[in-house]
């Protein structure tokens, strides 16, 4: 009897960890490292025994919005329109298609994460002599945007994560029109402005705790030029994996925290987080979030470990491939890192598989073409952004009368930029 008794906690307890770890976890501060299994940022369903259901969320902007109907193949083509699908797009064979991965970090930018960033990522290439890509989900308390300056001129893709990236995970379940627009919108002018890099070239977004807010996100990012979303994982469809597409139609996406969009809202693409599986057979979006992994210290058990998820993607339906990750994770197990760049190297030695921006892989798929062509294009080309050589700001009065210091490109501000006054005026 204690034996059942005991099992049936260990399996409760395991439950409450598996959905904290499709969750993303947050990081407070540069100097703070969360515990995987903190649940300081905890999934509003994971402690209801109830059903998870959307009823009562106010999702007042959506009332006028057309419900998404099944999707039609015959009316949703490329470019700009795609049923969510397992298919590759444009008919391709698996073997004439590129296999793309996605290597993602989230949150602030600053002095010691970027250390960590020019070790593992500066100066990789590809098979095909183009730089390998990466891509950014920055978020803005904390960030020195000197740092995301360097990463942007470096070639990696610079993408919003939300001004306050605040708790409770609920205010972004429930946020409205304006909130999801003074923190995703408006952090793009941000950006831009404080790092001085061009506004065109931020696309993509993650929401924080990979918590969405119904159909919300997703008429911000349509009405300000967004132009994808990667916050979304999907269990279901690993294997094989789910391809981008848009929400023209309705999405048969697995909704793993929601609220999720139910609503036809064209132009935003849906960049799926394919979940990995751990060993134990679970499934994780964020490599971070994983709870059956090999032993901290394990390198190659790690590499095994990364190399066996890739190859569901590679030796399928070559759906991309995310790594998806926080860099406390890797700068914290050294072993993890090591297979990091094992991997890295493994995958600049493949003439089929490519690391890209996340937004290159929206380009592929809205006109997408053979491998061997692909090869053979032109690489992706940016241009230089100065930054003025300036000491960083402060101390500039923020939110709950802390003061802060930020570096910046340009003109410092007058008070730390946050919610409704990005720039600090
Ligand atoms: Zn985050």
């Amino acid at each position: 009897m204690r034996s059942v008794v005991i099992l049936s906690f260990l399996l409760l307890g395991l439950a409450t960890v598996v959905v904290q770890g499709q969750v993303e976890l947050s990081t407070p501060g540069p100097l703070f490292t969360p515990d995987p299994e903190d649940d300081s940022t905890p999934n509003p369903e994971g402690d209801s025994s109830t059903e998870i259901t959307t009823e009562g969320i106010p999702d007042a902007d959506t009332e006028e919005l057309p419900l998404a109907e099944e999707c039609d193949e015959e009316l949703c083509k490329l470019p700009d329109c795609r049923c969510s699908s397992t298919d590759i797009p444009g008919g391709l064979l698996p073997r004439d298609t590129p296999q793309f991965v996605t290597i993602t970090f989230d949150d602030g930018v600053n002095v010691r994460n970027t250390e960590t960033y020019r070790d593992i990522l500066y100066g990789r290439n590809n098979s095909n002599g183009c730089p390998a890509g990466a891509t950014f989900y920055v978020s803005h308390e904390y960030t020195n945007y000197r740092f995301v300056n360097e990463l942007y001129n470096q070639g990696y893709e610079i993408a919003l994560h939300s001004i306050s990236h605040r708790i409770p995970q609920d205010y972004w379940a429930t946020a409205s029109y304006d909130v999801i627009k003074q923190e995703i919108a408006d952090q793009k002018g941000q950006i831009s402005h404080f790092a001085n890099i061009p506004f065109e070239s931020i696309k993509g977004v993650r929401l924080p705790f990979l918590q969405m807010s119904g159909n919300i996100s997703f008429q911000v990012m349509a009405d300000h030029g967004l132009e994808y979303d990667s916050s979304w994982p999907t269990t279901a469809f690993r294997d094989p994996g789910l391809w981008p597409y848009t929400l023209d139609y309705a999405s048969i996406q697995d909704c793993i925290v929601p609220p999720c969009p139910t609503a036809s809202i064209p132009k935003p693409w849906i960049q799926p987080m394919v979940s990995w599986t751990d060993l134990g057979g679970f499934p994780c979006a964020m490599a971070d979030g994983c709870f059956f992994t090999p032993a901290m210290d394990d390198e190659e058990g790690w590499y095994q470990f990364i190399v066996g998820n890739f190859e569901r993607h590679y030796l399928g339906n070559r759906a991309p491939f995310g790594f998806y990750v926080h860099e406390w994770y890797l700068a914290s197990n050294p072993a993890v890192q090591a297979a990091f760049i094992r991997f890295t190297d493994l995958i600049s030695n493949l003439s089929d598989a490519f690391m890209v921006n996340a937004s290159e892989v929206i380009d592929w798929v809205k006109n997408p073409i053979p491998v061997g062509e692909y090869r053979e294009k032109p690489c992706r080309e940016w241009s230089t952004a100065s930054c003025a050589a300036q000491p960083d700001c402060g101390p500039l009065l923020g939110p709950n009368a802390m003061n802060y210091w930020m570096g910046a490109c340009n003109v410092c501000p007058r008070v730390y930029p946050w919610t409704g006054n990005p720039l600090g005026q």
